[in-house]
């Protein structure tokens, strides 16, 4: 299994660091993901994304494309 944190948890997380100003809100569209290296750490939840998985450069940042996801639509929000 992945390390990687369950949804609501990572919603919790995104929104505490958007309004605490420790994460940006995310702008423009989720670009399609591709295959990670394995060699960066995710902006939003912190943990590494592992080689094969799916990644996105959101911001000039990398993320799991299921953190970006819902960096996106938790911005929205947020504003
Ligand atoms: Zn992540």
């Amino acid at each position: 299994m992945s390390p990687e944190l369950p949804e609501p948890e990572i919603r919790r997380v995104i929104r505490k660091r958007l309004r605490a100003g420790t994460l940006l809100a995310a702008t423009g569209t989720v670009p399609p993901a591709t295959g990670a290296r394995g060699n960066s750490v995710c902006v939003v939840c912190g943990f590494a994304i592992r080689a094969g998985r799916n990644e996105c450069e959101m911001n000039g940042a990398r993320a799991h494309e299921r953190c970006a996801v819902i960096w996106r639509e938790e911005s929205d929000r947020a504003l």
